[in-house]
């Protein structure tokens, strides 16, 4: 009769841990990235917050550069990132991947070269 009862232990014990490995499979790829059970592929939220970050720093850069140049009758254009008054120097590289934001004088306009952030 002893040995019965802890046999049905072992055996609640072992379906409660394939419940949580089950439950786990859905729900930890959503918090740390990756590829779900259910065929899903999602990103860590910290790489999507350093994406937001890398947004907001070149609509940071290209409101700097749009108000240098309303603010200066004899404004020219800018010719390196690095005349754009104001902007730390955190704030010119992609918090990603640390590569240097690509200014390109011509077309005055800034962009990142990160895999994936070409259209921000
Ligand atoms: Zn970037």
């Amino acid at each position: 009769m002893r040995s019965r009862t802890r046999a049905m232990g072992l055996i609640e014990v072992l379906v409660v841990c394939v419940l949580l490995i089950c439950i786990a499979s859905f729900v930890l790829p959503r918090y740390l990235g990756g590829k779900s059970a259910d065929g899903k592929t999602y990103k860590a939220p910290i790489s999507m917050a350093k994406d937001v970050v890398c947004q907001t720093n070149l609509g940071t850069v290209r409101q700097s550069i749009a108000a240098m140049a309303a603010g200066d009758p004899d404004y020219q254009g800018v010719y390196s990132l690095r005349d754009v008054r104001g902007l730390d120097s955190a704030m010119l590289k992609c918090p990603v991947g640390s590569e240097a934001y690509q200014w390109d004088s011509g077309s005055q306009k800034v962009h990142c070269v990160h895999s994936g952030h070409e259209a921000y």
